[in-house]
C-alpha cells in the first residue's frame, strides 16, 4: 500500500492520478478495500458518521519519543527543520527497532482496526491507552510506513483524492473503465458511503452495488438545482406541470426519523443532530409516521417578529457548546419541501407532485413546522408576484419544479430550477468558488494572505479550474481568520486536482468554499476555467472580484459553482447587453 501512496503523491495529474488509485485497489484484498477506500481519504468512516481520526501531533510526538528513544528537544527540532510530522517519522525510525524480536509486519487490516480503536476511545485513561496503541503501531513500522501512518492519523494526507476520483478509480479497476463510473454513482448517491459501494463491488459484482438502497440513518445526497436568471427562462424548460415555492435562506436538513431516534445531516452529509436540539423535539412531535425521511430548510427567525434572518445568523448553530444559548437567541422555523422515505419503503422513484401529496400526509403544520410556501400556477404575473412576495419575506427568491420528477439524489437538474434575486441583475452574481492558492499580503496585510486563488468545479474533469485572484471585501477579523481556517490544507505542491496557469505562494488542497460577487465574467488568457469553451485559447475570469463575507461552510469543493455554470452565466449575461 506504501508503495501506492507514494505513486499518488507525486502525481500532479488527474488521469495519473485515478489510474494509479486503481492500481492500488486491485493490489489489496477484498476484505481491505473498503479500508483503504476509507484511509485514503484520511476517514475511517463516511462522513455522517461523524468518527474522526483526530488524533494529537502531541500524541504522536510522545509515541515518535518512546519508538526511538531520542528526546522530545530532537524530535521537535527535526520538526522546525523538516515541517512534516510524517517526513520527521520516516528519517528517525530506524531499522534497527524493527529487528526486534517481536515484530509483526503492518497489514491495512491492523492499522484499521486500531486507528478506529483509538478513535472511539474517550474519558478518562484513554490517553495513554490511545498512545499505547500508537506506540503498538509505529514500533512495527518500515521508515516509509511510519511516514504515512502518521499523516492519516493526523489528517494531513491530503493526496487529493476525492469522492468522485474513488469511483473513477473503482469503476477502472473492477468494471474494466472509468466509463462506468455512473452505475456506481447512484450507489454512492443513495448512501454517500464509498466504502460501502466499493465492498459490494468487489465482493458481489455490480447487482450487489444495485442493491444498495435508501436506509434509515444514513443520509442520501441531496437532489440540487439548476438556475435560472430569470422566470421565463426557467419556464423554457418546464414540459410538464409545475409548482413554485419559496427559496428559503436557511440551512438544508435531512430529518430521518425511526421511532423516537431523530438524526439530521446537512447538504453535505454531516450528522448535525447535536446543533439543532429544537428541531429534533418538532419533528418526534410533529412528524406523524414512525420510519420517514424528509427535507426542508431550517430558517432562523427573530423571535419577536418571526421575520427570518439571513443564512449567516444560523451558523451560530454550528458550534460544540453553548447550543442553547444559540438555539435561544436564533430560533429556527422548518419548512419542510420534500419526502424521500416512508414507512419502510424510498419514496424517491415517486413523482414529485405525489412526494408532496405524502409529505403533507406526514406532519402536522405548527408554529415552527411548515411546509415550503407554494404555488402552482403557470400564470407569469402569478410567479412574478410569487417572487416579490418571497423576496420581501426575506427568501433568496423562488424554486420551480416539475412536479414530474423523481428525486433523483445527488443530481443537479432542470426538473428544480432556482431563481434568486441576484440573477436578475447581470453584474450582481454570486458564485461559490474554492481556494486552491494564496498570495502572500503586503503593507497592511504582512504576515496575512493577501489575496487568494480561487477555482469553480469542472465536473466532468473532476478538477478545479482557477477564475480568479480575490483580495477586495475583506475585513480585518476575514484576514486573521483566513490563515488560520487555511492551515490544515496547505500542501507544499499544486495538488493533481488543480488546473492553474498562476504558481501561487501557497497551495491548498481544495477544500475551502467562500462566495464571491463579480460585477462581470470576462475572457481571460490566464485563467483554466472554461478553458476554450467560449473561445479559442481562452479561459474565463471575474472582473471586481469581492468576497461577500460569507464562507459556505455548508459546501464541500465539489459543490462549489461549476465551469458549466460560469460559461453558461457568461453567456447569460451577454444577451442581456446585446439583446
Ligand atoms: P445556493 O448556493 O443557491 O444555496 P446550493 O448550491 O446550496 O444553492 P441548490 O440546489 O443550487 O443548492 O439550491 C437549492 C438550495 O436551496 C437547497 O440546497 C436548499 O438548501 C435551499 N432551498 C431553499 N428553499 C428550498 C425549496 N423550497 N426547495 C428546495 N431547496 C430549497
Amino acid at each position: 500500500m506504501v508503495d501506492g501512496l507514494s505513486k499518488l503523491e507525486q502525481t500532479s495529474k488527474r488521469l495519473e492520478l485515478t489510474t494509479l488509485l486503481s492500481s492500488l485497489f486491485k493490489s489489496v484484498g477484498a476484505d481491505e478495500l473498503p479500508y483503504v477506500v476509507y484511509l485514503i481519504q484520511g476517514k475511517i468512516y463516511p462522513d455522517y458518521k461523524g468518527v474522526e481520526l483526530g488524533i494529537a501531533e502531541k500524541l504522536v510526538i510522545r509515541a515518535l519519543k518512546m519508538v526511538t528513544g531520542l528526546d522530545e528537544m530532537t524530535i521537535e527540532k527535526e520538526i522546525g527543520k523538516k515541517g512534516d510530522l510524517g517526513i520527521v517519522a520516516e528519517s528517525l525510525i530506524s531499522k534497527k527497532k524493527q529487528a526486534a524480536l517481536l515484530y509483526q509486519p503492518l497489514t491495512i487490516g491492523r492499522v484499521y482496526v486500531t486507528l478506529d480503536r483509538m478513535a472511539k476511545l474517550s474519558g478518562a485513561g484513554s490517553q495513554s491507552q490511545k498512545l499505547s496503541l500508537f506506540i503498538n503501531l509505529l514500533n512495527d513500522c518500515e521508515p516509509i510506513e511510519a511516514k504515512y501512518l502518521i499523516r492519516m492519523a493526523i489528517g494531513s494526507l491530503r493526496l487529493g483524492v476525492a469522492d468522485y476520483t474513488v469511483l473513477d478509480a473503482l469503476a477502472e479497476a473492477f468494471l474494466g473503465s472509468r466509463d462506468m463510473r455512473g452505475s456506481l454513482e447512484t450507489a454512492y448517491n443513495v448512501s454517500g458511503d464509498l466504502g460501502l459501494v466499493a465492498g459490494n463491488l468487489v465482493n458481489g459484482g455490480l447487482e450487489s452495488v444495485k442493491k444498495i438502497g435508501v436506509e434509515l440513518n444514513r443520509p442520501i445526497r441531496p437532489m440540487l438545482a439548476e438556475r435560472a436568471k430569470d422566470i421565463p427562462e426557467a419556464l423554457k424548460h418546464m414540459q410538464n406541470d409545475f409548482i413554485c415555492e419559496y427559496k428559503y435562506d436557511g440551512e438544508r436538513v435531512q430529518i430521518h426519523k425511526e421511532g423516537e431516534l431523530i438524526s439530521i445531516f446537512s447538504r453535505r452529509l454531516e450528522n448535525i443532530t447535536v446543533n439543532y436540539p429544537d428541531l429534533v423535539a418538532i419533528s418526534k412531535k410533529k412528524i406523524k409516521p414512525d420510519v420517514a425521511i424528509v427535507e426542508g430548510e431550517a430558517v432562523a427567525i427573530d423571535k419577536n417578529s418571526g421575520q427570518f434572518y439571513p443564512f449567516q445568523e444560523l451558523m451560530h448553530r454550528r458550534r460544540k457548546y453553548e447550543i442553547d444559548k444559540a438555539m435561544a437567541k436564533y430560533p429556527v422555523c422548518l419548512f419542510l419541501f420534500d419526502i424521500m422515505y416512508l414507512k419502510g419503503k424510498s419514496t424517491l422513484n415517486l413523482p414529485l407532485k405525489e412526494r408532496r401529496e405524502l409529505l403533507r400526509g406526514s406532519i402536522e403544520v405548527g408554529k415552527m413546522i411548515k411546509l415550503t410556501e407554494s404555488l402552482r400556477s403557470s400564470e407569469l404575473p402569478r410567479i412574478e408576484r410569487m417572487m416579490e412576495d418571497a423576496i420581501e419575506n426575506g427568501c433568496e427568491g423562488i424554486m420551480i419544479k416539475d412536479l414530474k420528477s423523481v428525486y433523483r439524489a445527488g443530481a443537479r437538474e432542470f426538473s428544480w430550477i432556482k431563481i434568486k434575486r441576484e440573477y436578475k441583475n447581470e453584474l450582481n452574481d454570486t458564485m461559490d468558488l474554492v481556494v486552491v492558492g494564496a498570495f502572500h499580503g503586503m503593507g497592511r496585510r504582512a504576515g496575512n494572505y493577501g489575496t487568494l486563488l480561487v477555482a469553480a468545479y469542472d465536473e466532468d474533469a473532476d478538477t478545479f479550474k482557477t477564475v480568479t485572484k480575490i483580495g477586495t471585501g475583506f475585513k480585518d477579523e476575514d484576514l486573521d481568520m483566513f490563515p488560520k481556517l487555511l492551515s490544515k490544507y496547505v500542501i507544499d505542491h499544486r495538488s493533481a486536482r488543480v488546473d492553474s496557469n498562476l504558481k501561487p505562494d501557497v497551495w491548498f488542497e481544495p477544500s475551502v468554499v467562500i462566495e464571491v460577487q463579480a460585477q462581470e465574467i470576462t475572457l481571460s488568457p490566464i485563467h483554466t476555467a472554461g478553458l476554450d469553451v467560449v473561445k479559442k485559447g481562452s479561459g474565463l475570469a471575474l472582473r471586481f472580484p469581492k468576497f461577500t463575507g460569507k464562507v459556505r461552510d455548508d459546501k464541500s469543493a465539489v459543490d462549489a459553482t461549476t465551469v458549466k455554470e460560469l460559461v453558461e452565466m457568461y453567456y447569460s449575461q451577454r444577451k442581456i447587453r446585446t439583446g
